[in-house]
């Protein structure tokens, strides 16, 4: 009984410990995207996609799609106070209150201003950013064969993992296609890109002691199980 009783209190003290409010940092074809879905699925973290909302918001044809389609399509960066709209609406939604992944969000130093403006006066703060980190040769093989569904958006690669059926999604049904900036030539302006705007986040989240690395040079599952050891 006393034991059982320890163990229900230790587990909610982990529970209370755990880190909700989550970034996910690195450069394209890392496998953002991938393992935030699968942490979200086991966790309930709400994974929230700035590059996925622009995709839907482009095909949809709303205002902000079509002021961001030409930097999404030619791999640029869509301009901060627009991300910064787009961020604070998402994060307004109720569905947050538990916790979040942010995966592509922030990815210059005035978003991680804007990051911590945000959250504060929601009485929150980032607990844990996560990089995930591979040599850029893999990089550029993994975003050149990259598939992804146009209806719910998952990644599929067709040298890695590729779908159960050529161009079918296994989760949807939906179909398949080549994002247009996963050309070779947007492929890698978009990793200079990152090297650029984005990786002086690294040391910025290092310094505030918030960092943790995770090498995505190995199987997913055992990426998805090293995410969940530092989360927890
Ligand atoms: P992703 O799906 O994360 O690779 O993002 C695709 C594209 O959306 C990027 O190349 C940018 O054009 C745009 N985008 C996504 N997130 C951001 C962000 N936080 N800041 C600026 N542009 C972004």
């Amino acid at each position: 009984m006393h034991d059982l009783g320890n163990k229900k209190q230790k587990d909610k003290e982990e529970t209370m410990s755990a880190k909700h409010n989550l970034i996910f940092l690195g450069p394209p074809g890392v496998g953002k995207g991938t393992i935030a879905d699968l942490i979200s699925s086991d966790t309930g973290l709400i994974h929230i996609s700035t590059g996925e909302i622009f995709r839907n918001e482009i095909k949809n044809r709303t205002a902000l799609g079509i002021k961001a389609e030409k930097y999404v399509t030619s791999g640029g960066l869509v301009p901060d106070n627009i991300v910064a709209e787009l961020v604070c609406a998402r994060l307004a939604k109720n569905d947050c209150d538990n916790g979040f992944i942010f995966d592509g969000f922030p990815r210059t130093l005035p978003q991680a201003d804007i990051v911590e403006k945000v959250l504060s006066e929601m009485g929150r703060a980032v607990d844990l950013v996560i990089s995930l980190e591979a040599n850029e040769e893999l990089l550029i093989q993994r975003l050149t064969a990259r598939l992804t569904c146009k209806k719910c958006g998952i990644n599929f690669n067709k040298l890695f993992a590729p779908p159960k059926n050529e161009g079918v999604c296994d989760k949807c049904g939906g179909e398949l296609y080549q994002r247009v900036d996963d050309s070779l030539e947007t492929a890698l302006d978009r990793i200079e890109v990152y090297k650029k705007e984005t990786a002086p986040l690294i040391d910025y989240y290092k310094k505030k002691e918030l960092l943790a690395s995770v090498s995505s040079e190995q199987k997913i599952n055992k990426i998805v199980q090293e995410v969940m050891k530092v989360i927890s």
